[in-house]
């Protein structure tokens, strides 16, 4: 049973059969002339307008990208580009916010042009995982350059005030970029009534292929490439369009933005029936992140005195595929920085667990689940030198090391 959605899901076989004939006979490059080039470029056009449909954007706001991770690189580096031309010392047009929780493909990109005097504010979060408006329009100044807030978080499903913020940097005339990889296809995104200018979705995550994205950006507002070449996307990202891929996009776009309503509501019973059998079969299991404001297809619930890399391996034992934190910071040990945002306690924040819902999951699936997980929690607290057996009690605060020295 796969659980994990929010890392990748699975290709819809309605979306491989719209692929198939791109990858076989439709071989065609999109600028020659003759008709299969046509045919690939008509492709194109349709893949682009599924995409605007699911957003409400306009077909030319829409650029194709490799997917999540360069559509974020791309909306925060290229306002980074444009505003070097209205440099002057006085003005060094250095300053951008974001937050502490983001995805690293944005997060990482601000680390990086720190190195190069970049100024980053990194809005904290409350203990729900939002972010607070008065500290945003607080956090403004002249040289403000883009504001870049993930519309919902990839680990814990919080939910951001998007339509808020957007007023906020309007009122400012700065540009708002949003990550919305977790949230197209699971909530209603709509750029203009939610008052985004930039915005970055991914393929793999809404049951598509992989290696495929798009960038939606706002029409007036015009942006340097980054990448240059033959003048492809409307010289907005040259290279040779991968047209099965983003006609797998476009369908996955497409079946997203039908089902949208169906899809809401299927994710957020199981959700819910997860959660509440989770948290009443298990002492000491708590929710991360707001209850209220989260993707209907999002659990995140830790477990106090084990650790979320066991849990999730016996798990996988057990055919339940899940993810303690978030996958993409699986290669390193310090624990998530989404959970230290929201101020949990590393040994607490380790024992953690993901499970993000799909369209295959069934209400039917929902005990099996809980009784892995319930099974497993059991298991790793017994051999577990943090709780107590005797008394079912957590007694790892007791083993906690003084901090000596914060780097933060
Ligand atoms: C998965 C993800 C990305 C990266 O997308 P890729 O297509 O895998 O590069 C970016 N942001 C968020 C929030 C994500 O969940």
């Amino acid at each position: 049973m796969y659980v994990d959605n929010s890392a990748t899901s699975p290709l819809n076989p309605q979306v491989l059969d719209a692929m198939i004939p791109y990858l076989k006979e439709e071989y065609g490059n999109a600028s020659t002339l003759y008709f299969l080039g046509i045919k690939a470029k008509r492709a194109l056009q349709k893949a682009r307008h599924q995409v605007a449909q699911l957003i409400n954007a306009e077909d030319d706001e829409i650029i194709f990208t490799s997917g999540g991770t360069e559509s974020d690189n791309t909306a925060i580096k290229s306002i980074v580009l444009k505003q070097l031309k209205h440099k002057t010392p006085e003005n060094p047009k250095n300053h951008i916010i974001t937050t502490q929780i983001e995805h690293p493909a944005v997060l990482n990109t601000c680390k990086f042009l720190e190195e190069y005097g970049y100024e980053i504010t990194y809005l904290p979060v409350d203990k729900d995982g939002l972010i607070n408006l008065k500290q945003l329009e607080n956090a403004i100044n002249e040289q403000t350059i883009l504001i870049t807030i993930m519309h919902s978080n990839n680990e814990i499903g919080t939910i951001q005030p998007t339509k808020q913020i957007g007023e906020i940097a309007h009122k400012y005339n700065i540009p708002f970029h949003s990550d919305a990889v977790q949230s197209v296809g699971k909530i209603p995104v709509d750029v203009k009534e939610q008052n985004i200018d930039i915005l970055s979705l991914s393929a793999h995550k809404i049951n598509g292929p992989k290696g495929i994205g798009a960038l939606y950006v706002k029409k007036g507002l015009t942006l340097p490439p980054l990448i240059h070449g033959g003048g492809q996307e409307n010289s907005k990202r040259s290279g040779t369009e991968n047209i099965p891929a983003i006609v797998g996009l476009g369908k996955a776009a497409e079946i997203a933005h039908e089902n949208l309503e169906k899809t809401m509501k299927h994710n957020q019973q199981i959700r819910d029936a997860l959660i509440e059998k989770i948290t009443t079969q298990i002492p000491d299991s708590y929710i991360n992140g707001s209850l209220k404001h989260r993707l209907p297809n999002n659990v995140h619930i830790r477990f106090s005195g084990i650790e979320g890399e066991s849990l999730i391996l016996k798990l996988a034992q057990k055919g339940v595929y899940a993810a303690t934190g978030s996958a993409c910071s699986t290669h390193n040990l310090q624990g998530s920085h989404v959970l230290a945002a929201l101020q949990i306690k590393p040994a607490l924040s380790h024992g953690s667990l993901r499970l993000s819902i799909g369209p295959e999951n069934r209400l039917e699936d929902v005990d099996y689940i809980v009784d892995a997980i319930v099974e497993t929690v059991e298991y790793l607290r017994e051999i577990s030198p943090l709780w107590d057996n005797k008394t079912n009690t957590y007694i790892g605060d007791k083993f906690e090391q003084p901090v000596i020295n914060s780097t933060h």
